[in-house]
């Protein structure tokens, strides 16, 4: 049985994120969504948001579950016995840290794979950081994220101004 491990900060997830999750599902027996806690990183959603989310948009994907973590990722996947890490493609400008994080893990861990899906052409632009920046704003943000994610950017940023 071949377990993949998918690793993001997920802050919030979208559309991009979920095609990846969705191709995934259909490669690996059981993918684990493993939602990063990343200390170099302030994240808007907190780490039981961010798992949340994810988990009532993937309920329909019986080989996929959700899970948080910290640490490094290798180490994760040998805990889960993922022997694959997925991470999706977006542009060039990937490439180069994804190729050295893919490395590096390779000479930390020889037996775990990573293994690039290229990202669906219509959603190649889309970032958690963009999506962020125009719920900010208060700007439409349907077409990146399920609406679920638009949703719950909304009161974010709602109760952010009231503050
Ligand atoms: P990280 O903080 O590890 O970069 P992200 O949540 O930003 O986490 O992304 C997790 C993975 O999903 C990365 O491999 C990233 O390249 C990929 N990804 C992010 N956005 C998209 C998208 N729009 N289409 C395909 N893959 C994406």
């Amino acid at each position: 049985m071949i377990i993949g491990l998918y690793p993001g900060s997920f802050d919030p997830v979208t559309l991009g994120h979920l095609d990846i999750i969705s191709r995934s599902s259909k490669i690996v027996d059981r993918l684990i969504v493993g939602v990063l806690l990343n200390s170099s990183k302030t994240a808007l959603f907190s780490m039981p948001e961010r798992v949340k989310m994810i988990k009532e948009l993937t309920v329909s994907y019986e080989n996929v579950s959700v899970r948080s973590f910290d640490g490094l990722t290798v180490d994760y996947a040998h805990e889960c016995g993922a022997s694959v890490i997925m991470r999706g493609l977006r542009a060039v400008t990937d490439f180069e840290y994804e190729l050295q994080l893919a490395q590096t893990n390779k000479v930390m861990a020889p037996d775990i794979e990573t293994v690039f899906l290229t990202t669906n052409l219509k959603y190649s632009y889309l970032s958690s950081s963009t999506v962020k920046e125009i719920a900010s704003f208060g700007g439409d943000v349907h077409a990146f994220v399920p609406a679920l994610v638009e949703e719950r950017l909304k009161e974010k940023f709602a109760s952010r101004s009231a503050r």
